[in-house]
């Protein structure tokens, strides 16, 4: 099952297994079954810490990754390799007694939860946002006798997907009801499940710099702040930005490849590096200029500041048409290279003719039956070589001048509405999934009239990446830069942080 080069890797990290696991394996005579009992047999044979035992669990084919001496609730159902091998290795260690690298105040956080919980994962073996949460529930699976969690790959039960309706990945269920779908850090899933702190904990806080973002130009900004010595915190509703969407990156100077998640934890290790206040999970919801800069959080706590670099990025737009809404998860989608596998065999459109969307529809149509894209202006907004990959697929129907009316759907999607926009006739296109890829909108509107800003939204900054107000700063997706990239992102955090402190030494 495994290749020698992933076979070779594996076999290091078993020989840092602290204790013996137990693999138990509920098997039948299908094919996925057979391939998940080689795939275990094979793990086993390479390390004298494990062993096998065949069983009965709720689903077929499993396996339960458990402690000699008691189980630890960490299922897996399916074959755990693609994107997860990485979950599965984690889990092996971890169960074996080896720490899990998680602060110990998280670590703490899991240990108290009291009370039973039983997590289920859909995730699909494509999906680069499923292994952090599969991760994350398994550490806490691991750490808290009272949690339990399974991982199913939706390709494997695909009835159960049908039957829940799961139209994206990764989805969670918690005791049988829907818990949440998306990207979820550990950090995350803690403070859904009510262990996020209050505003008390934020009382009197006060900063020379304060940056407003945890993406590469929050985290660039963060970094070269407090290189100076000052006191330096970071707000950030989700630390690492769009960049947590990001699968791979071959632009990122100095890296001929990486990928999102892994480029975020790099990040994250700089950061902590320094004495950053990182307040993570926090959303930010208005500015203030008084004698210092006041930032009130969602939770009403205030933190006061002598300068405040803004960093929020942006987000996917919306196309903003009836059924959008109602039918997000439940066919209305945003990330392909995420949720595509769900939609294999069926029918899909992709609304937008940029390059997004135009990569977008390349790589559905490698999976899906067909896939329309609906483009609203006369031709394609996508580079050349893009166009031509596009139109050199036999199921793929580009439809230009095509102004999106409505998804339209019952329980979930089931057609999109169109009209042409020279004609005014109206079209209908049966279809099971919709892709919406229509660009980015900064994340400014909790500026209100603060901050002048174009008509687009950005922030409009000057060349030390001051904004119109003295001691506000702003850097990143969220200005009116002209290109919108990581490393732009961290340049102008830089920027940013650097016009903060002249500013601070100034005043
Ligand atoms: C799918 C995808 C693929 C991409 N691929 C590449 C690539 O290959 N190469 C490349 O160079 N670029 C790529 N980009 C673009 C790149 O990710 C962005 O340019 C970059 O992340 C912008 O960084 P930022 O820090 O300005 O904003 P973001 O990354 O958007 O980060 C914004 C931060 O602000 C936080 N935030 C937002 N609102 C608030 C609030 N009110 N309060 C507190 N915090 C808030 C967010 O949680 C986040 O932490 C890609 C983008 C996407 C979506």
């Amino acid at each position: 099952m495994l290749e020698a080069a992933i076979k070779e890797q594996l076999g290091q990290y078993l020989q840092m297994m602290e204790g013996d696991v137990v693999l138990k394996v509920s098997a039948g005579e299908d094919t996925v079954s057979r391939e998940m009992l080689e795939l275990v047999d094979e793990i086993a044979n390479m390390s004298p810490r494990i062993t096998v035992e065949r069983t009965t669990l709720a689903r077929t084919p499993s396996f339960s990754v458990n402690r000699a001496s008691e189980d630890t609730g960490v299922v897996f159902a399916g074959i755990p390799l693609g994107h997860e091998f990485t979950s599965l290795v984690l889990a092996l260690l971890q169960v074996s007694g080896r720490a899990p690298k998680v602060d110990e105040s998280l670590i703490s956080q899991i240990r108290a939860i009291k009370g039973s919980y039983h997590f289920e994962s859909y995730i699909s073996l494509s999906c680069h946002n499923c292994p952090d949460v599969v991760q994350a529930l398994n550490v806490m699976s691991v750490l808290n006798p009272n949690i339990t969690h399974t991982m199913i790959d939706g390709a494997a039960f695909k009835d159960e997907v049908e039957q829940k309706d799961i139209m994206a990945v990764p989805t969670v269920f918690l005791n049988g009801e829907s818990f949440g779908s998306g990207r979820m850090s550990l950090e995350e899933i803690l403070s859904k499940l009510g262990s996020a702190p209050d505003a008390s904990e934020f009382e009197g806080k006060e900063f020379d710099v304060l940056v407003v973002g945890g993406g590469p130009a929050g985290a660039s900004a963060a970094i070269y702040a407090a290189r100076k010595g000052i006191r330096t915190g970071i707000v950030a509703e989700r630390f690492g930005g769009q960049v947590m969407d990001t699968m791979s990156i071959e632009n990122f100077i100095s890296m001929t490849y990486t990928e999102g998640p892994k480029l975020v934890a790099s990040l994250e290790e700089h950061v902590k590096a320094y004495n950053i206040d990182v307040m993570n999970l926090q959303r930010a919801t208005r500015l203030e200029k008084k004698d210092l800069i006041e930032l009130e959080l969602e939770n009403g706590a205030i933190l006061k500041s002598k300068s405040v670099i803004l960093s929020t990025g942006a987000r996917w737009r919306n196309v903003g048409v009836p059924g959008e809404i109602e039918f997000k998860n439940k066919g209305v989608a945003y990330c392909p290279h995420c949720d595509g596998p769900l939609f294999e065999g069926k029918r899909v459109a992709v609304i937008g003719g940029g390059n997004s969307g135009v990569e977008a529809a390349i790589d559905l149509a490698g999976l899906v039956k067909h896939v329309t894209v609906l483009e609203f202006a006369p031709e394609l907004k996508a580079d050349a070589v893009l166009q031509q990959r596009l139109n050199s697929l036999p199921n793929v129907t580009v439809v230009k001048n095509a102004q999106t009316k409505e998804i339209t759907g019952d329980d979930k999607v089931n057609g999109i509405t169109y009209v042409e926009c020279e004609s005014g006739v109206e079209q209908h296109v049966e279809l099971e999934g919709v892709f919406v890829q229509i660009g980015l909108v900064p994340n400014t509107d909790w500026l209100g009239d603060v901050i002048e800003r174009s008509k687009f939204g950005e922030i409009i900054v000057d060349r030390h990446g001051a904004t119109n107000v003295p001691g506000v700063f702003a850097a990143g997706d969220c200005t009116d830069s002209a290109y919108k990239q990581i490393i732009i992102s961290m340049g102008s955090g830089a920027t940013a942080a650097l016009g903060a402190f002249d500013y601070l030494i100034r005043n």
